[in-house]
C-alpha cells in the first residue's frame, strides 16, 4: 500500500520534528531569495512562546508551526508567509505571552494582518450555532479578499491537523474531518490547489467513512496488483512513440484519488469497473504545441473512447486548471485515460493560485470569454517582474484578488458569490427564478433597502416575496447585471406567469394528496400527477399544473382520481420501506433540534442523524449506522430496519455502539425529538380540538397532524410532536389515552 500511497502523491513531508535546519534547507533549494533571518528569529520567537505546549500526540508544540511552515515552504511563498506560518497559532494559545501589537513590532505590519487573519477563523463550525456559523465564515471570506496567504496558511494548517488527527482522542475527529471535506478541501479546490485537496479529502473519508474507504483501498490493491504490468505496457509503448518523434518529456503512471474513486462509486453509483480514469497517464512536455503533438501520438497508437476527449488548454476550468485529457483502449480492451500537459499547467494544477506566480507566462490568454473569474488571475501575472522575488510578488497579491466578487450571505448562512456590482434582483434570481419573480423588496442586515441596491461583502440578504406579486417589472432589465437574472425576466415575460401557475397548482394539489392521504416523495408525485394528467387528456405533469394553477381545473374534481393513484403507488413502498441508508437522508430537521446527546463508538460531538423509521428519544436503547453520506444514523435498537438491516452482510461493519451521553434521560437539556404517536379514537366532532388542547397544557409542539382511516365511527389520528425523552413521551401518552373517546394510542406510525 506504500507503494500505492506515494503514485497518489502526498504534498512535501511536513514530518514536523523541531528542526529549523531542516526547514532553512528547503529554502536553500529553492535557489530563491528569503529573509533568512527573519525566518530564523520568527522561528526562536515562536519556540520560546509555545515552549511547555504539547500536541495530543505528546509532541512540543513548536513541531506543528514548522510543520506548516514547511509546507507553506513547499509552495514556494515568500519570507513572510513562513514567519506567519511559525506564529499562526502564538496569538491564540500564548496570548499571556504576546499580542498580536508584539508580532508587528517584530516582523511587521504584513506578518501580523495574516496571524491576525488566521487567528479569526479558527473557531469555524459548520455544525452548530448557525449564527456563529455565519460570522465566522463571514470572517474567513473577508480576511481571503483582504489577504490570499491568509488562506494558504489556514489550509496548510489544517493539512497538518488532518496528518495528525489520530492522535486525537475525544470525539472530535468526525466534526473535523466534516469540516475539512465541507470547508477546507472545497477551498483548495477552488483555489486550484489539487494536491492540498486531495490530501484532504482522503485524510477526511478515513474518519467520515472509514468502512468505505477500506474498501476503495481493498479493491484498488486488488486490481492495482493485477494491472501493475498492464500500466507498464502503455507505459513503454507511450514512450518509445514519444521518443521516436524526438519530444522531450516526462511520463507518470498514476492511479486515482482513493476519494474520487469512492466518489465515483458511491454517488455516481458506478461498479468500480466502469470508472474509466482509474488508470492513467500523464505526459509533460515543454510547450502548448507539444501537448498536441502528444495528443496525435496517443491517437496513433492507441483507439479513443469518443465523447471522452477534452481540450481544457483551450478552455481552461475556473480554477485555472489546463490539460487535454483524452481516454483510449489500451491491452485486453480497458481503457485508461491519458493527460497531456506543459509544466507549467502540471505545476498550477497542483498548486492553484499558489503557483501561479512561479511562472511568467508569456503569452496573453487567447480565449477572450475566459470566465470572469479569472481576470485577477491575469492581474497577478501581469504585475510579475521579471526577476520573480516571492516577497515583492506576494506584495503585488495583498490587492483584494476576488475583487472581481462580492460574497453575500442567505438567512440560513449559505454563501453566494455575485458579479461585482450585483444588485439584490442578481441575489434573488441567483437563489432561485421562483425567488425573483415572487420578489416584493429585500432586506440587508435585517434592514428594508431599494431593490437596487449593491450589496457588499458580508452582508445577510433575505428576499421578501409574495404569492399574489404580479411577477418581475420590466424596468428590472435595465437594473441587474448578471446574464442569468435577465434571462430568467425574460423568460418569464415570454411564458407570461405560466411558470407561477405551475407553482400555484403543484402546491394545490400537493396540499390535496397530503392532506387527505399522507406524505409522499418527489417521484412519487410525478408519477400520481403523470397518471392522472393523462387520464383527463394532457400529457405533461407541467401543464396539468398550469391549468390548475390559472383556474381552468379544480383541485376537487380531481381529488379522488389523485387519492385513488396515491393508494396505488405510495401505499405499498410505506409498507415495505427498504433497509437502506437512504430513507435517513430524507430527514429534514424542522425547528427542532437534532444534534444533541449521543455518543457513537466512544466520541461525543459527532454528526448525527435520528432515522426517521423509528424516531428514538433519550432513554431508548439505541444504534449507530454510518451511511455513506459521512454521517451516522441513530436507530432504535429494535427497529424493525435494524433487525432486517443487520443481516445485510456487506453492511455488518457500518453497525457501531451509540448510547446516550448520560444514563439519566432529563439531562439532556433543553433537546426536543421529533416522535409520531398513533391515536385510534371514536369518530367525534371534539376529538381533535381536544388533543390539541392537551399538547397545548403539557407545552408540546405539535409539528404535524393527520387523520386517515376515518369511518362513520372511528379515526385514525397520526401525531408529529416535539418530544424530550421517553418518560415525557410516556407522560404525554397517558395524557392523551385520558381523552374521551381514545380508545388506543401507540409510538409510531402503523
Ligand atoms: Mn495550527
Amino acid at each position: 500500500m506504500e507503494d500505492i500511497k506515494k503514485r497518489l502523491g502526498e504534498v512535501s513531508a511536513g514530518g514536523g520534528d523541531d528542526n529549523i535546519d531542516r526547514l532553512l534547507g528547503m529554502l536553500a533549494l529553492t535557489g530563491k531569495k528569503y529573509n533568512i533571518e527573519k525566518i530564523r528569529s520568527a522561528y526562536e520567537y515562536s519556540k520560546e512562546l509555545h515552549e511547555g505546549q504539547f500536541r495530543n500526540s505528546g509532541d512540543p508544540y513548536i513541531t506543528h508551526p514548522i510543520a506548516v511552515a514547511e509546507i507553506i515552504a513547499s509552495l514556494e511563498l515568500d519570507s513572510d508567509s513562513i514567519c506567519a506560518a511559525l506564529l499562526h497559532d502564538t496569538v491564540e494559545d500564548c496570548s499571556s505571552k504576546t499580542s498580536l501589537d508584539s508580532i508587528r513590532a517584530r516582523f511587521g505590519e504584513d506578518v501580523a494582518v495574516i496571524v491576525d487573519g488566521v487567528t479569526k477563523i479558527v473557531d469555524l463550525n459548520i455544525e452548530n450555532k448557525e449564527e456563529a456559523h455565519i460570522e465566522n465564515i463571514r470572517k474567513m471570506l473577508l480576511a481571503m479578499s483582504k489577504d490570499i496567504r491568509v488562506i494558504f496558511i489556514k489550509l496548510c494548517d489544517r493539512l497538518h491537523n488532518m496528518r495528525t488527527l489520530s492522535a486525537k482522542k475525544d470525539g472530535k475527529r468526525r466534526t473535523i474531518a466534516l469540516e475539512t471535506m465541507y470547508v477546507y478541501a472545497p477551498l483548495a479546490h477552488r483555489l486550484g490547489m489539487q494536491k492540498i485537496k486531495q490530501e484532504l479529502e482522503n485524510i477526511s473519508l478515513q474518519y467520515l467513512d472509514p468502512i468505505g474507504y477500506r474498501e476503495v483501498e481493498k479493491e484498488i490493491e486488488e486490481k492495482y496488483g493485477q494491472s501493475i504490468n498492464f500500466i507498464e505496457n502503455a507505459r513503454a509503448k507511450v514512450d518509445s512513440k514519444l521518443r521516436e518523434n524526438g519530444l522531450k518529456f516526462t511520463l507518470e503512471g498514476r492511479i486515482k484519488s482513493i476519494y474520487s474513486l469512492y466518489n465515483k462509486m458511491y454517488s455516481q453509483n458506478k461498479s468500480f469497473d466502469e470508472i474509466y480514469d482509474f488508470y492513467a497517464l500523464r505526459i509533460i512536455v515543454e510547450t502548448e504545441l507539444e501537448c498536441y503533438t502528444a495528443l496525435g501520438m496517443i491517437h496513433e497508437l492507441f483507439n479513443s473512447v469518443p465523447g471522452r476527449f477534452k481540450d481544457y488548454i483551450s478552455t481552461p476550468k475556473p480554477n485555472m486548471y489546463r490539460s487535454l485529457h483524452t481516454t483510449v483502449i489500451g491491452r485486453g480492451g480497458i481503457p485508461f485515460e491519458v493527460q497531456i500537459r506543459t509544466y507549467e499547467m502540471h505545476h498550477v494544477a497542483e498548486y492553484g493560485i499558489a503557483a501561479h506566480w512561479k511562472y511568467k507566462s508569456g503569452e496573453k490568454t487567447k480565449d477572450e470569454e475566459l470566465s470572469k473569474r479569472l481576470e485577477w488571475v491575469a492581474k497577478l501575472v501581469e504585475t510579475e517582474s521579471d526577476n520573480a522575488d516571492p516577497d515583492e510578488f506576494m506584495h503585488a497579491l495583498k490587492t483584494d484578488v476576488f475583487n472581481d466578487e462580492t460574497f453575500v450571505f442567505t438567512p440560513k448562512g449559505d454563501v453566494i458569490a455575485l458579479p461585482l456590482g450585483s444588485t439584490v434582483i442578481d441575489f434573488a434570481y441567483a437563489i432561485h427564478s421562483q425567488v425573483g419573480n415572487r420578489m416584493v423588496g429585500a432586506k440587508i442586515n435585517g434592514m428594508i433597502v431599494p431593490i437596487d441596491r449593491i450589496p457588499t461583502n458580508g452582508e445577510i440578504i433575505e428576499i421578501l416575496t409574495s404569492s399574489s406579486s404580479k411577477g418581475p417589472s420590466r424596468d428590472w432589465l435595465k437594473i441587474v447585471k448578471t446574464g442569468e437574472a435577465r434571462n430568467k425576466i425574460r423568460q418569464w415575460f415570454k411564458k407570461e406567469g405560466r411558470a407561477e401557475n405551475i407553482v400555484v397548482g403543484k402546491n394545490e394539489v400537493e396540499k390535496e394528496i397530503r392532506r387527505a392521504c399522507g406524505p409522499f416523495t418527489e417521484a412519487q408525485l410525478r408519477d400520481i400527477v403523470t397518471n392522472v394528467a393523462k387520464k383527463i387528456g394532457i400529457q405533461e405533469p407541467d401543464d396539468f399544473y398550469n391549468t390548475i394553477g390559472y383556474g381552468g381545473l379544480a383541485v376537487s374534481k380531481i381529488a379522488a382520481r389523485l387519492h385513488d393513484e396515491y393508494e396505488r403507488i405510495v401505499e405499498p413502498e410505506i409498507k415495505e420501506i427498504p433497509a437502506t441508508p437512504e430513507q435517513v437522508k430524507t430527514t429534514k430537521p424542522k425547528n427542532i433540534k437534532h444534534n444533541g446527546g449521543i455518543v457513537v463508538d466512544g466520541e461525543s460531538d459527532c454528526h448525527v442523524k435520528f432515522a426517521k423509521c423509528c424516531n428514538p428519544l433519550p432513554g431508548d436503547a439505541v444504534i449507530g449506522f454510518v451511511t455513506r453520506g459521512f454521517g451516522v444514523s441513530i436507530h432504535k435498537a429494535d427497529c424493525p430496519n435494524v433487525i432486517s438491516g443487520r443481516q445485510i452482510p456487506e453492511n455488518r461493519d457500518r453497525w457501531v455502539e451509540a448510547h446516550w451521553e448520560t444514563q439519566s434521560p432529563s439531562a439532556t437539556g433543553e433537546s426536543v425529538y421529533e416522535s409520531l404517536i398513533q391515536l385510534k379514537a371514536e369518530n367525534n366532532l371534539t376529538l381533535l380540538a381536544d388533543i390539541t388542547a392537551v399538547l397545548a397544557d403539557m407545552k408540546v409542539a405539535l409539528m404535524q397532524i393527520n387523520t386517515n382511516q376515518r369511518t362513520e365511527h372511528t379515526i385514525t389520528v397520526n401525531l408529529t410532536v416535539a418530544c424530550k425523552n421517553v418518560s415525557h413521551f410516556n407522560s404525554i401518552v397517558s395524557r392523551l389515552r385520558s381523552i374521551k373517546g381514545v380508545d388506543s394510542v401507540m409510538r409510531g406510525f402503523v
